[in-house]
């Protein structure tokens, strides 16, 4: 299984650095994780968007899911009228998409196939299973934890802060890919429901995850610094998810 990062700066896009957005592709199976903004110009840059068997959004924040509307246009208007693609959610968020286009001649219903998830619910796309917890965050929001056919996993936090027990989605995960929106005293941060890298690296370490990769991270912070905090807590070395970035899980 691969994970490349479409897009990982947290909660606004900067230049060259799109919001949330990664691509998992395991065996001919493509998955858009996230389509925050600025991360469908940058999944053109990995594949052609009409091979995609499906996208999982994780909440109705922007910085998740606002490209999804790019993309219908493009596969709407773009000569494949009749095409339909799953789409997996959580509660809430097809509503409030279909709300922002409005006309129902012109709904994106027409071209997702929203399929809405809840806590530990299971579904398998192509080769890949994903699982879903709801995490620590005020609308609904998707946890993931995608697991190979070869049995090797990938966990996604989405957006979340510690309460709750969404963690077990990252449980032995070969690779966690975790939002660290924030860094030093977990005290001190200014909203609960986003991790510290600090808070990212001592919850991996609790779920005995083998590689921890952190996301998310505020735009105006010293990434380095992020990751030598994550690694702190952690007790090993810690990845950073970039652009463009791609690894095999
Ligand atoms: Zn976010
Ligand atoms: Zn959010």
């Amino acid at each position: 299984m691969r994970l490349t990062i479409l897009g990982s700066s947290g909660t606004y896009s900067t230049p060259g650095h799109p919001t949330s957005g990664y691509l998992l592709q395991d065996e001919g199976t493509s998955v858009w994780l996230d389509t925050g903004s600025g991360s469908f110009a940058a999944l053109q840059n990995v594949i052609d968007f009409n091979s995609l068997d499906a996208l999982v959004i994780t909440h109705v924040h922007a910085d998740h899911c606002i490209d999804v509307l790019g993309f219908y246009h493009a596969v709407r208007y773009g000569g494949r009228p009749e095409t339909i693609i799953p789409a997996h959610v959580p509660a809430g968020l097809a509503e409030r998409l279909k709300a922002f286009l409005g006309d129902p001649d012109h709904s994106i219903a027409k071209t997702l196939d929203f399929r809405v998830h809840g806590e530990g619910d299971r579904v398998q796309i192509g080769g890949i299973e994903f699982r879903f917890a709801i995490t620590d965050h005020p609308v609904p929001t998707l946890g993931v934890r995608a697991t190979a056919q070869s049995g090797r996993v990938l966990a996604y936090s989405a957006d979340t802060g510690p309460q709750g027990s969404w963690s077990w989605i990252a449980e032995g995960a070969n690779l966690f890919l975790c939002e660290a929106t924030y860094q030093g005293p977990a005290d001190e941060k200014p909203w609960a429901h986003h991790l510290t890298a600090g808070e990212a690296g001592l919850i991996a370490r609790r779920v005995k995850a083998q590689t921890l990769m952190v996301t998310h991270l505020w735009p105006a912070l010293d990434p380095e610094l992020s990751v030598q905090e994550a690694e702190h807590t952690f007790g090993k070395p810690v990845m950073l998810a970039v652009p463009g970035m791609s690894v095999k899980v």
